[in-house]
């Protein structure tokens, strides 16, 4: 199983659902590029449009119901 981190985040006037791979030994065995355990190995952030413990819109200038999501790769 992959190492992670989960959380949401107050961006602004967006919620974003951030969870991040982070390294453990094997990783840094088959990544030169990673010098540490718990380093992150990429990050990706979603938009959250409902809240998750009501189930109410949380951004009311969006129509979209597909979110968006940035992926940071840091692995290399
Ligand atoms: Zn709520």
């Amino acid at each position: 199983m992959l190492q992670s981190e989960a959380w949401i985040e107050k961006c602004g006037r967006d919620y974003l659902l951030k969870i991040n791979r982070v390294a453990s030994e094997l990783d840094l065995e088959d990544n030169h590029y990673l010098e540490v355990v718990g380093q992150i190995i990429c990050q990706i952030a979603v938009e959250v449009t409902f809240c998750p413990y009501c189930g109410i819109k949380l951004d009311r200038s969006k129509n979209a119901i597909i979110p968006s999501f940035e992926l940071y790769d840091f692995s290399k």
